[in-house]
This record gives C-alpha cells, structure tokens and sequence, in this order.
C-alpha cells in the first residue's frame, strides 16, 4: 500500500475547453488497467469543447449545477448526485451553468477526441432542430 503525493492542479487547456476549468488528477490505473479519474471543476460558463471518448466516460457530479449534450440531443440539466455515462465515440459536451460552478469526478479509460469549441448558441441550448426544452433559460 502506498499513498499517493498529491499532483498540483492543473488549468484546462484553452484548446480542449472554454473558460476557465481546473484539474485535479485523483487516480491512475497502473497496467493492464488503463483507468484514468479526475475531478473537473468548470467555473460559471464554462464548458468542454465537443469530444468523444475511446471507450466511453462516466461522469459524477459532486458539487453545482451543469450541463450536459450529446450531438443532436437537447442539452440536460445536472447536479450533485448525478451520473452520467456517455457510449465509446459519442460526441458530447459538459460543463457549469452560467450562474453556478460545478464539479465532476471523469471516469476514462481511453483517449479522447476533440472538436470544436462549444458555441455561446450552442451552449444556451438553441441547437437548430432542437424540439427540446431550453434548460438555461429557467435557470436565471
Ligand atoms: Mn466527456
């Protein structure tokens, strides 16, 4: 048994995410398990760009209220509590409402592709074709 030294927290790179986003490593499967857990933690508006991930990847949220979509669905309100899991190459987003922060735990296993960025249109839920319910506009 060993306990691990803590890693320092890392800034979300600009590339793979809009606003501002912190990282925290928490654990790291060590062979055969590729198994990779973060804690996430999206200040107000901020949000992944588009990406999918080899293998899939299960979000639990452990503080705040987000968002989540996944390409050509509405986008979904979460919160503390929730989980989310999202298929082997699913294009997806998640993030922090724009008035609330929100913190998830990622769990991976593979590497993730990345698009791009999610717009501010995109991010208020107004995806054309989408019949859905705007989940940001009733959040104040
Ligand atoms: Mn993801």
């Amino acid at each position: 048994m060993e306990r691990q030294l803590p890693q320092a927290t890392t800034k979300g790179p600009a590339d793979w995410f809009t606003g501002d986003v912190y990282i925290d490593a928490v654990a790291r499967g060590r062979g055969p398990s590729t198994l990779n857990v973060g804690a996430v933690h999206f200040t107000p508006g901020a949000r992944t760009a588009w990406h999918s991930h080899d293998g899939g990847q299960i979000l639990y949220v452990t503080e705040g209220r987000g968002l989540v979509q996944a390409r050509g669905e509405r986008v979904v309100a979460i919160s503390s509590g929730d989980v989310i899991y999202t298929a082997d190459g699913e294009e997806h987003w998640h993030g922090a409402t724009p008035d609330h922060g929100m913190t998830h735990l990622t769990f991976t296993e593979g590497d993730a592709t990345w698009g791009a960025h999610v717009s501010d249109e995109e991010y208020r839920g107004h995806v054309r074709g989408d019949e859905g319910e705007d989940v940001t506009s009733s959040l104040g």
